[in-house]
């Protein structure tokens, strides 16, 4: 059957005015093979589905006319009437994804001449990703669209294009600076400017600024100019501002601040002591916060391996840079200075006591390179990303931090910046305290403060603003804070004290159990209000909530949903009822950050399509899901096995109304369908039965050797519409030959004459009963049933036409059957 955006296969999402903001259709990929090129498919995937998404045929003819050659830069506009697409970029993530970004852009001078070219319209544009497999074949499996369809509205006054060069001199970007009330730059350079449509909005931040002699009007779209510098700020703070104004008079139109709280080849290996863990997740002691005594700090410390260090030149000292981190001895002179140099030592030993700057250095490098290192080793190297930012990155482990009440560095924080730097910008991590109590540094109590970068759960937050900005060129998501806290919480799980027993359940979800200034949690409940359906959930809603300054409601609306993904493809697991299954948790963990890393890489630059909902980011971690080969996390893992738990994750926690697809079918078992982690996931007598008799009504029944016996399958949905035209198959295999699928021991089983293997529901809440399909035992043995379920709406993750690599395996059933309620398994003895 053709590709047709009839089928139930695909998930469409709407927004408040009925504009389609996102298409899902993981198992019904989008194929045409007579292209090998990611555009050309795009461009033949954007016709078929040009209704849904309201595109005009002449957007679409513009992109197929316009397909850049891998030399190329960005596609050009164009002067059609109507809506206006032009290929933006496109970049590639492990060799198995191609993103492609489509940038919407609208003709603003009239009627001809060089500024009758479109411009690009800021935030809007469309996203797909092209799947490729091993064998070569493309298929994409969903699009986002951040499009704007109402009329955009330019004053007659504001249409003309100032001409020359976006290069701009020191002294138009002082102009530009002055605007702000921002102090001049301090070296001449020249900064590069973006130019877009930008719709004004009066935003905090701008209020006392001197008026345009031509007033801003709310809502209406300027052409526009961005430039990104470092500027010493009001109170001489120096920071990193990304600064819009109106093209030909400069008035500020929006400010942002560019920080958010909270390379040498040949390299070699040092030794440090460090935290590997913070002292409470590693001991459960809540003594050994860290205003604990240096002595008990202390016996926390491991020796660890630094490595990637740079090796000094001949004749001077080691310090605590190298491939991924560069630690800031003062030198250049960086916004946050207080004067703290990190260690120098003639060996690279960087062994030193806690409570001092020169651990709380080691710590900082010691993290933050592994965490680099995790996502090298991951295909996604930190360079790879959409934005090209360089490496190493710039860390400072004492600073102050500005703006705010953290001038002389004594403050629990730390804080990510950007620095603009043209052509490979970067970003810059600094540190301040773990603990004030001490009074660090003071005569009375002369001992040294305790630095934050002790704590890896604080670095994992700050790490993910790194990598949000090396996607998306800003340091937050549009609809929350970060997903920081949650790589936080699930990096700090599989080995804490606290995810053992169900008395420390409590503590379990606490973020960051060492130090007592904050109260994130990551267990928070939708029914408490922590939900994506309440005001939370809303992007309009986080722009203007006095309550939610910062976003980390929001944010720990993300870590509880992500933490819930965590344990439910393993995180959970024990190996006793009092000992937990590590190695299994680590392999979950693995492979949350792998999904978590992949989505933020696959949003690419924000001012063309920004992820403004939960449900983008949603998007984003099922087609990371979906576009992987083999992930190594301890266990090789194929892509597609988890988008399903993704789903639910995101719908527990209130997205999608906190209900399932419109159809989820189900082999019934304990769960219900659903997907919290269970260790005894084969289904029960309900789901899966024998009879010795081809009559379902007489229950299970032990097999009966030598003869034929009776297999039925009960089937539910968990969703609203009725399911029609419903399949079951069921396949056998001998236990100890079950182990995979698929596989040439699973056999499968025929129907029994008169049998139902296809049927429908009326409503959603029937229950269909499946068989009776017959098996003949000749021997005494345990025989495993595997049952694959699907129907249009839902198919199977093992179903071939799905084409996701677990469906072609060969995949461990384990990362089948509990990760997707179409498939069920039972083993029945054969006495
Ligand atoms: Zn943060």
């Amino acid at each position: 059957m053709p590709w047709t955006t009839d089928s139930l296969n695909i998930f469409v999402e709407r927004d408040e005015n009925d504009n389609v903001r996102l298409l899902e259709h993981l198992r019904y990929p989008f194929t045409d093979q007579s292209t090998n090129s990611p555009h050309e498919l795009a461009a033949v995937y954007l016709w078929g589905v040009r209704a849904l998404l309201a595109l005009p045929d002449s957007a679409i003819e513009h992109l197929k006319a316009t397909i850049p050659h891998p030399w190329d830069g960005p596609g050009k506009p164009t002067t059609n009437k109507g809506l206006q697409l032009r290929w933006e970029r496109a970049f590639s993530i492990r060799e198995e994804t191609t993103v492609l970004l489509i940038q919407q852009t609208q003709t603003v001078a009239e009627p001809k001449g060089p500024d009758a070219e479109g411009i690009d319209v800021e935030f809007a544009g469309l996203r797909l990703l092209v799947h490729i497999d091993d064998k070569g074949s493309r298929r994409i499996t969903g699009i986002t669209s951040t499009l704007v369809y109402e009329p955009i509205e330019v004053p007659e006054s504001s249409r003309r294009l100032v001409k020359g060069s976006l290069l701009l001199g020191a002294e138009k970007v002082n102009a530009i600076l002055a605007n702000f009330g921002l102090s001049p730059l301090q070296l001449h350079l020249e900064l590069r400017a973006t130019r877009f449509l930008h719709r004004f909005l009066p935003q905090s931040g701008l209020e006392g600024l001197r008026q345009p002699e031509q007033p801003l009007i709310a809502g209406h779209y300027y052409i526009a100019n961005a430039i990104r510098s470092i500027s010493g700020g009001p109170g001489n703070n120096p920071s990193a501002y990304d600064l819009t104004v109106r093209e030909w008079d400069y008035a500020p139109m929006r400010v942002e601040v560019l920080l958010s709280h909270a390379a040498s080849t040949n390299t070699q290996t040092g030794l440090g002591l460090a935290f590997i863990a913070d002292p409470v997740s590693a001991t459960g002691d809540f003594a050994l916060q860290p205003n604990a005594s240096p002595v008990s700090l202390d016996g926390n410390r491991s020796y660890v391996a630094l490595p990637n260090l740079a090796p000094p030149p001949t004749g001077k000292p080691w310090s605590l840079s190298g491939k991924h981190v560069h630690m800031n001895d003062g030198s250049p002179r960086l916004p946050g200075w207080i004067g703290i140099k990190p260690p120098t030592l003639k060996q690279p030993f960087f062994a030193f006591r806690s409570r001092t700057n020169e651990f709380a250095a080691v710590n900082a490098y010691y993290h933050l390179d592994r965490m680099f290192e995790i996502i090298e080793s991951m295909g996604m190297p930190f360079s790879s990303f959409p934005m090209g930012y360089k490496l190493p990155v710039h860390v400072m482990h004492r600073a102050a931090l500005h703006p705010g009440v953290c001038s002389d560095g004594k403050c629990v924080n730390a804080q990510v910046q950007i620095l603009p730097g043209y052509p490979n910008p970067t970003v810059y991590i600094s540190f301040a305290l773990a603990d004030l109590s001490r009074n660090p540094g003071s005569a009375d109590v002369p001992v040294e403060p305790l630095g934050i970068a002790c704590d890896a759960r604080i670095v994992w937050h700050e790490f993910c603003h790194a990598l949000i900005a090396a996607s998306t060129n800003f340091l937050e998501f549009p609809f929350a804070h970060s997903a920081g806290d949650a790589l936080a919480a699930i990096n700090g799980d599989p080995e804490s004290h606290f995810n053992s027993a169900h008395n420390l359940e409590a503590f379990r979800g606490l973020t960051y159990p060492w130090g007592k200034t904050s109260s994130r949690r990551h267990d928070r409940l939708a029914s408490e209000g922590w939900s994506w359906s309440s005001a939370l959930g809303q992007k309009k809603g986080y722009e203007n909530d006095i309550r939610d300054m910062f976003g980390y409601a929001r944010e720990q609306v993300l870590s509880s949903t992500l933490f819930r993904l965590y344990r439910s493809i393993g995180g959970d697991a024990m190996k006793t009822v009092n000992s937990p299954d590590q190695a299994t948790r680590a392999a979950a963990a693995t492979y949350a950050t792998y999904l978590i890393v992949r989505a933020i890489f696959s949003l690419g630059p924000r001012r063309t399509v920004p992820a403004n909902t939960a449900d983008a980011l949603e998007a984003a971690l099922a087609e990371a899901d979906v576009g992987s080969q083999t992930v190594s996390d301890g266990v090789n893992r194929l892509g597609g096995t988890v988008h399903k738990v993704i789903r639910w994750a995101f719908e527990k926690q209130g997205l999608h109304g906190g209900r399932a697809q419109p159809i989820d079918v189900y082999v019934d078992n304990a769960r219900k369908g659903e997907y919290s982690f269970d260790p005894h996931w084969q289904a029960s007598p309900r789901g899966i039965w024998n009879s010795t008799t081809p009559n379902p009504l007489h229950g299970d029944q032990a097999p009966l050797i030598g003869q034929d016996n009776y297999l039925f399958v009960r089937v539910k949905n968990r969703g609203h519409l009725a399911a029609k035209n419903v399949t079951a198959s069921v396949f056998s295999a001998l236990v100890g030959q079950d182990q995979t699928w698929p596989s040439t021991t699973w056999q499968r089983l025929s129907l029994t004459p008169g049998g139902s293997q296809t049927l429908s529901q009326n409503t959603a809440d029937d229950e269909l009963i499946f068989g009776p399909f017959t098996w003949h035992p000749d021997f005494p043995w345990s025989y495993s049933f595997l049952v694959q379920v699907d129907t249009d709406g839902d198919l199977s993750n093992t179903n071939q036409n799905t084409q996701l690599p677990c469906a072609r395996g060969p995949t461990p059933l384990s990362m089948l059957v509990p990760l997707d309620n179409n498939i069920g398994l039972r083993s029945i003895k054969v006495p």
